[in-house]
């Protein structure tokens, strides 16, 4: 029977991109606003926007200019 090691599977490192530092995706803290979700890097206490909150990324896209002309012609 061979043995695995799955710590060293399921470890991706995660760089935070305020101090850069490596670290452990399970030590980050979870933290959520009404706009979007964090994890908080437990060396620099920096927040990381990990996503956004559902609804907030439709309303920021804008619609396309030819389907905008397109409409207002077919107004
Ligand atoms: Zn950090």
């Amino acid at each position: 029977m061979i043995t695995v090691n799955e710590d060293l599977i399921m470890s991706p490192r995660f760089i935070c991109p305020h101090c850069h530092s490596p670290v452990d995706p399970a030590s980050l803290e979870f933290a959520s606003s009404a706009q979007a979700y964090y994890r908080i890097c437990p060396v620099c206490d920096e927040a990381v926007v990990v996503a956004l909150a559902p609804g907030l990324a439709v309303a920021e896209r804008a619609p396309a200019a030819g389907a905008q002309t397109a409409q207002e012609h077919a107004a």
